[in-house]
């Protein structure tokens, strides 16, 4: 289509080097809020630490000079005009909130170096031709409400009500009464969307949290697809009884029924973990025993189960086979079992044209990349919806992630956050 004229020319790519000393010194700055024991950092959505590093966002965003907007449910946007006034931004970022006992660069990283690059241009006055939007999206995790990608699944008009309705912390707090109390109900969902005429791309940097760049020795990597999630929760109720007066065949007991689930759900997910198309993984990563004593017979037994797959035929056989398991196990043991759906998601493809974009990237520099797909859920799963969309990784020590022992080098952190820069000149300056 038409291009626009004339936009300041940018110096050559390798002159503009974002400054490394700052971005480590920026990452070790928001790691500080809701640091704990051995290191790991703890920022829950919607929790003072992590309401602390959007503050901490904010006022960077702010002493760079750029436009700050926070929508209702408090994803910020910072932005730096363009050349062109009528142009969609290009969005980059990730978010900062983190698991119970996470790392340091889960998420931050992809914040952090967003905010650098775009500090670069300013300080260099290097206006691209779109405005380009630094952004922190509330709530990726899952860990809190079982519901991840919040924020970001707002802004791409992904919500549902019905989602929402099983979505509660541990303590019981439930997903749909903090979002009412921040004055968002079920009607408002659908208007949180963004306008994706107002988005040009998203890019976001992230470490990978896996082994496989690490094993090939490479440090980047560009993501192809995402694999999504899908998730419920189980009840088992039985009947909680004596432990000591309750002969053993007449017991309705709930903790074993949900054992011989967990065993199941590996065990089937094995069976798809060896194929070329459609890797199989399911977890379950949480339960809750009542009464929960030493001397009682379990009555309830509350699992959540996570399944994922790149692709949505394996993944939903998998979870046909595990859903008639647990009916199975309740038949069998004359307890009640009650399935709750959490989230259904799609596996989501990310754009070839900016994965192409990227390898031309590295490749300007020389470096060495592995094309690959995520097994863990971004931001970009949910924004790839409604815009073109990109992932960067870099490596992750040991493929740890979500554990204190998450370590990614500095060298590759200033690499990444390098091609990020790169990537944001040459997209921001694309006429569309
Ligand atoms: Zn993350």
């Amino acid at each position: 289509m038409k291009s626009e004229r004339p936009h300041s020319p940018s110096p050559p790519l390798h002159d503009i080097a974002i400054n490394k000393r700052r971005l480590l010194r920026d990452l070790n700055a928001v790691s500080r809020i809701g640091i704990g024991d051995h290191g790991s950092v703890t920022r829950l959505v919607f929790s003072i630490k992590e309401l602390r590093s959007r503050q901490f966002l904010i006022h960077q965003m702010q002493e760079i000079g750029l436009q700050v907007h926070i929508d209702r449910i408090g994803n910020i946007f910072g932005r730096l005009d363009g050349t062109n006034a009528k142009s969609a931004a290009l969005l980059v970022g990730s978010h900062l909130d983190t698991v119970v006992h996470g790392g340091r660069f889960d998420g931050t990283l992809g914040v952090i170096a967003a905010l650098e690059a775009v500090r670069i241009l300013k300080e260099q006055k290097i206006v691209l031709l779109s405005p380009v939007e630094v952004v922190c999206f509330v709530g990726e995790e899952s860990s809190r409400f079982g519901y991840s990608t919040l924020g970001s699944s707002l802004v791409a008009g992904e919500v549902q009500g019905k989602d929402l309705a099983h979505a509660a912390d541990a303590q019981g707090i439930k997903l749909e009464d903090i979002l009412a109390s921040m004055g968002i109900y079920r009607n408002h969902l659908p208007s949180m969307r963004r306008d994706p005429s107002t988005i040009k791309a998203y890019l976001e940097l992230h470490i990978e949290q896996g082994p496989i760049l690490e094993a090939k020795k490479k440090p980047i990597g560009i993501v192809t697809s995402i694999a999504a999630p899908t998730r419920f929760r189980v009840v088992f109720t039985g009947q909680a009884n004596h432990s000591g007066t309750t002969p053993m065949e007449m017991r309705r007991d709930a903790l074993v029924a949900a054992s011989e689930l967990i065993v199941a759900v590996e065990k089937i997910c094995r069976k798809y973990s060896h194929m070329k198309k459609g890797r199989v993984v399911g977890t379950v990563g949480a339960m809750k025993i009542e009464p929960g004593i030493i001397n009682a017979i379990p009555g309830k037994a509350e699992l959540s189960v996570d399944v994922r797959s790149i692709t949505a035929n394996a993944k939903r056989r998998v979870v046909r086979l595990v859903q008639a398991r647990i009916r199975e196990i309740a038949r069998r043991r004359k307890i009640r079992a009650e399935i709750l759906p959490l989230r259904e998601e799609y596996p989501v493809l990310l754009d070839k044209r900016l994965i192409r974009l990227l390898q031309a990237c590295c490749k300007s520099r020389s470096i060495t990349y592995e094309i690959m797909p995520s097994g863990a859920g971004h931001d970009a799963m949910q924004m790839a919806k409604v815009t073109p969309a990109a992932m960067l990784f870099i490596p992750s020590r040991r493929g740890i992630s979500h554990s204190p022992l998450e370590w990614s080098e500095p060298e590759d952190i200033c690499l990444g956050a390098q091609l990020l820069l790169d990537s944001i000149i040459r997209i921001g300056n694309e006429t569309t």
